[in-house]
């Protein structure tokens, strides 16, 4: 019979060695206690880093209760990051999208232990890891331990990436955390109540009341959006001279911002953003960040450097990986990633046990360009170059069935052949044949390819990921018993699961004044006052308890009834 849960944590540091033995979740210390005598725990050790997207969604799906699950993070709740730029202004209050995640781990079967703690580094020949206590500064010496494992699941997210530019990290504000959203919310009442001050000239005030956002992605437009409604809709009336000085600027190397939406999702939302008298500058990318200047270099023109005054600025140019991470991924030889190296059964690259999921991985997936190679080749069989429509619709379905996510990156403005010539061939038959040039295919496959290794960073793919390997581990038991069984993949003998498939269900852009723009699966695009009500509703379903979802509701409500606060607590 499995044994009752004992876990034995070395304290390193401290007096004596001393180790410490919890008891389901009640720490006693205990001197020189034998780490679990063999035949004991029967129980595999799963150790579970991260309490974001994808380590609680792992979590909430583990059902077998023949693991002993430890979770290790700096934040003992989970945050529903979607909502984080509605809590830089007030429209959320940053209490409801927190779940404790002691509470949320809760289970009757799985005996799962949490601590707060971060982890340090990853010990792969030893299988194990090297944590301190947030609480690091009262414990005298007690703070740092390390935590064997059977299992270890790596979902420690990523940071902000700042590419390295000066000024920034001492500078800017970052949207990641939720204490970063409390920190903007103070600040732009800083600024609002420093510019109200009657010593300062009118420049000054000005300087102050130029909101800065950096990077056009989802995030930073949300933002911009979400700071425009907030002066337009609550601080005008409460700072009414020196509403006219308040300006928002948006800045986006490339083209565009919303890149990865539809193209008439982004047109709406700069047009928009246009109307609404944000300053939107694409084509120019930060160089240089100071405590009152940004500069700026523009990326056509001769690449001209200006500067810009600011009283306050928000980095949002997306995502890096951890030290811890980038520590662990040298260990392993994967230096030069972006984040850490999966196979398709989300198993770290040249390790056993290892599992890594969420912002902090990237699967990669060798055989996909072969094989697209090799499904063109057989599809034009008389090697004309030329298919006719059904050959191509075929084609166009094998390769999709295949590899379901090629649909998200077909969407891309790089890809403009491969896009057009699929779309072409799934739509217009009215057409006889479609030229097929395989050269250009396969160029256009090239680029898919790379894009196909980095699934976008979203809480969807983590979440789904946590499902996905929860799975794994429910049934891991029965397949060891019977590898031979139905599950196993026909012939390729790598594992006993199927591989982990992402399925992406669209993805929603709030655009301030009550619209928001949606891109929903099925080429379905939808913009407007209706499609805000329509995120209102998926946000309010998506929350992950009854209490937090009362509670966003009720933000709601009330920011409808009363306005957002301005007050700074
Ligand atoms: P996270 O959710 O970031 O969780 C990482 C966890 O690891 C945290 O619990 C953290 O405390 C813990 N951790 C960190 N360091 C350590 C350590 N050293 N040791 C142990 N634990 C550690 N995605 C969408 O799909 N839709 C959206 O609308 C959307 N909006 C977003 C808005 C904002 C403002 C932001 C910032 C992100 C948004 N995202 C959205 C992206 C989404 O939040 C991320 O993709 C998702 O959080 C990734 O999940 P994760 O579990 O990998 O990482």
């Amino acid at each position: 019979s499995l044994s009752k849960l004992l876990v034995v944590v070395t304290v390193s540091g401290s007096a004596g060695g001393g180790l410490l033995a919890y008891s389901d979740s009640k720490p006693q210390h205990v001197e020189n206690a034998v780490i679990s005598p063999e035949g004991e725990n029967k129980k595999k050790k799963v150790v579970v880093l991260g309490t974001g997207w994808a380590g609680t969604s792992f979590l909430k799906n583990l059902k077998n209760p023949s693991y002993d699950v430890h979770v290790i993070s700096p934040r003992n709740y989970f945050a529903f990051t979607p909502l984080l730029p509605s809590v830089t202004v007030g429209t959320v209050e940053a209490r409801s999208i927190c779940e404790p995640i002691r509470k949320m781990v809760k289970k009757k079967d799985v005996s799962v232990s949490y601590w707060e703690a971060e982890c340090l580094g990853i010990d792969p020949v030893n299988k194990k890891v090297n944590c301190r206590s947030t609480q690091n500064a009262d414990l005298n010496g007690k703070a740092d331990f390390s935590v064997d494992y059977d299992y270890l699941v790596i979902a420690m997210g990523a940071r902000s990436n700042t590419f390295n530019t000066p000024g920034v990290e001492e500078n800017a504000h970052f949207l990641k955390e939720v204490e970063d959203a409390q920190k903007i919310r103070q600040s732009i009442i800083d600024c609002f109540e420093k510019a109200a001050l009657p010593t300062l000239s009118d420049e000054e005030k000005k300087r102050i009341l130029h909101f800065v956002v950096v990077g056009g992605g989802p995030t930073g437009v949300e933002f911009a959006a979400e700071l425009h409604d907030f002066v337009r809709e609550d601080l005008v009336k409460l700072y009414p001279k020196v509403k006219d000085l308040v300006k928002i600027t948006l800045l986006e190397a490339t083209d565009h911002i919303l890149n990865m939406f539809d193209k008439r999702i982004t047109a709406f939302a700069e047009d928009k953003f246009h109307r609404d008298g944000i300053n939107l500058q694409t084509g120019s990318m930060v160089v240089k960040v100071t405590d009152k200047e940004i500069s700026t270099k523009a990326l056509k023109n001769g690449g001209e450097v200006s500067s810009m005054p600011y009283g306050m600025l928000v980095w949002s140019t997306g995502i890096g990986a951890r030290p811890v991470i980038m520590d662990f991924m040298k260990q392993l030889n994967q230096g030069k990633r972006r984040a850490l190296g999966t196979d398709e059964w989300l198993r770290v690259e040249g390790t056993g046990e290892i599992y890594a999921l969420g912002d902090c991985a990237t699967i990669v997936q060798r055989k996909v360009m072969e094989d697209i190679a090799e499904i063109f080749k057989k599809a034009d069989k008389d090697n004309s170059g030329t298919l006719t429509v059904k050959e191509m619709q075929e084609l166009v379905d094998d390769i999709l069935e295949r590899y379901p996510q090629i649909e998200l990156y077909l969407k891309n403005r790089k890809m403009k052949s491969i896009v057009d010539l699929m779309t072409d061939a799934k739509k217009d038959t009215t057409k006889e044949s479609v030229e097929l040039n395989i050269e250009e295919f396969r160029s256009a496959l090239s680029q898919v390819d790379s894009q196909m290794k980095n699934l976008p960073a979203t809480a969807q793919v983590a979440a789904q990921q946590g499902t996905y390997l929860a799975d794994c581990f429910n049934r891991m038991e029965k397949c060891e018993r019977n590898p031979e069984g139905p599950i196993r993949i026909r012939g390729e003998g790598q594992h006993r699961f199927k591989p982990f498939r992402y399925r992406h269900f669209g993805q929603f852009a709030p655009l301030g004044g009550e619209q928001a723009a949606a891109e929903l699966p099925g080429d379905w695009v939808s913009i407007g006052h209706s499609t805000q009500w329509l995120w209102y509703s998926v946000y309010a379903s998506k929350q992950v308890s009854w209490r937090t979802r009362a509670l966003v509701v009720g933000d709601w409500s009330r920011r409808f009834m009363f306005g957002r606060d301005s007050s700074r607590i």
